[in-house]
């Protein structure tokens, strides 16, 4: 089924920490994300990960087994992890909900073979403003000169493979990041060397091409995510839920992307989205209002992915966090990217709720007026 953050008897109630992807350009993001969702597919075997709207499903089965050879008796306790497909995306360093970024972690791409760049301080300091948890992933190491392949191994069994001089060149260009990163007052240390993660940001050695180090890079994320954000992944009943894009989809009108970070959402729930409403002045004038709709339909892709023709979505009832949908609604032609979406109760106050979109939208900073 469709509802993977079910969880199972005797499994914690946690749902899926959320992931994005954050570097400067051409630093591989695109790439380590085709990496991370691409290896069992070639396979022949999907290993279980669906193709969500907006993101990508691990599920822990499958992360599980593609970290087997690190021997680490990954104990999963998150159902899975839901990776946001659009890095770089400029929507998604603003996204935030109810106050806290949409990503609960994130992977800082750092190219080896050029350090720091001016992408990746501005990322850095997103992510720091925000108190998101990072990952360094140091990309290319298959670019070092001389590096022997070694497809899809863990690090240091790759590390292991190489000669005197390809140590020594990634010693070399690893300790030069790591005085830049030092210069941006952050403390960052190989992931198996750091004995103090909190303090000090981890760095996990990747190729996107051959593959190396990525399974080191999903049991770390998991691993860190499920020991020190148990509180933030414990699954609860409010709804948090944020607006990724705003789409016009044949058959279906205006529809929003959304990611469901936690919570439930229903068919026929009554919600309420930030939006610019147009109304005449002198001038024509957009101001921003508070658009409040019911959800006509909750829609994901088909998870056949030979079914999969354009434009066919399976439909749902309802669905549980966290996963990537897209909704149809009446009303949705001025929704507003990167906004949080609320959900009114039975015994909610609507005009309560309308204010607190607004809020959302001044504190992600859209301009009041759109002439
Ligand atoms: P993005 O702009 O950060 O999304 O970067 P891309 O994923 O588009 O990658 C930029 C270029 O670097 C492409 O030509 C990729 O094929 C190449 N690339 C990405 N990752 C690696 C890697 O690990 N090793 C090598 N050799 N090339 C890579």
């Amino acid at each position: 089924g469709l509802a993977p953050s079910e969880p199972k008897e005797g499994e914690e109630n946690l749902r899926s920490p959320i992931c994005c992807i954050m570097g400067h350009v051409d630093t591989g993001k695109t790439k380590l994300l085709d990496c991370i969702r691409g290896t069992n597919v070639q396979e022949g075997e999907a290993g279980g990960i669906t193709q969500q709207i907006g993101a990508t499903y691990f599920p822990a089965e499958n992360i599980r087994e593609r970290t087997r050879e690190l021997k680490a008796d990954a104990i999963l306790k998150v159902p899975g992890l839901l990776v946001i497909d659009t890095p770089g995306h400029e929507s998604f360093t603003n996204l935030r909900s109810r106050g806290s970024s949409l990503c609960d972690l994130a992977i800082l791409v750092v190219d080896i073979m050029h350090g720091l760049e001016p992408q990746t301080i501005e990322s850095l300091n997103l992510l720091r403003m925000r108190d998101t948890e990072f990952i360094v992933a140091l990309n290319k190491v298959d670019r070092l000169y001389g590096w022997k392949t070694c497809k899809n191994a863990p690090i240091v069994k790759a590390m292991k493979q190489q000669t005197k001089d390809v140590k020594n060149e990634f010693e070399r260009r690893l300790t030069e990041i790591i005085t830049e990163f030092k210069m941006q007052g952050l403390n960052t240390e190989l992931y198996y060397k750091n004995k103090e993660m909190g303090e000090t940001y981890s760095i996990v050695p990747t190729s996107a091409i051959s593959g190396e180090g990525i399974p080191d890079l999903l049991l770390l994320l998991v691993n860190w995510a499920q020991k020190t954000m148990v509180e933030k992944l414990t699954y609860v009943d409010d709804v948090q839920c944020t607006v990724l894009e705003v789409k016009v989809i044949e058959g279906h009108g205006t529809t929003i992307d959304v990611v469901l970070v936690n919570g439930v959402l229903h068919e026929g729930d009554q919600i309420v989205v930030c939006g610019l409403q147009a109304i005449m002045l002198f001038l024509f004038l957009l101001f921003q209002g508070p658009i409040v709709t019911t959800i006509r339909a909750l829609l994901t892709p088909h998870p056949m992915k030979e079914l999969r023709v354009k434009g066919t979505y399976v439909h749902h009832k309802e669905i549980k966090a966290a996963q990537g949908i897209k909704i149809t609604a009446q009303g949705l032609e001025h929704a507003i990217a990167g906004t949080a979406l609320h959900v009114i109760g039975p015994d909610d106050d609507i005009e309560a709720i309308k204010d607190q979109a607004m809020e959302d939208m001044e504190s992600i900073g859209t301009p009041i007026c759109v002439p």
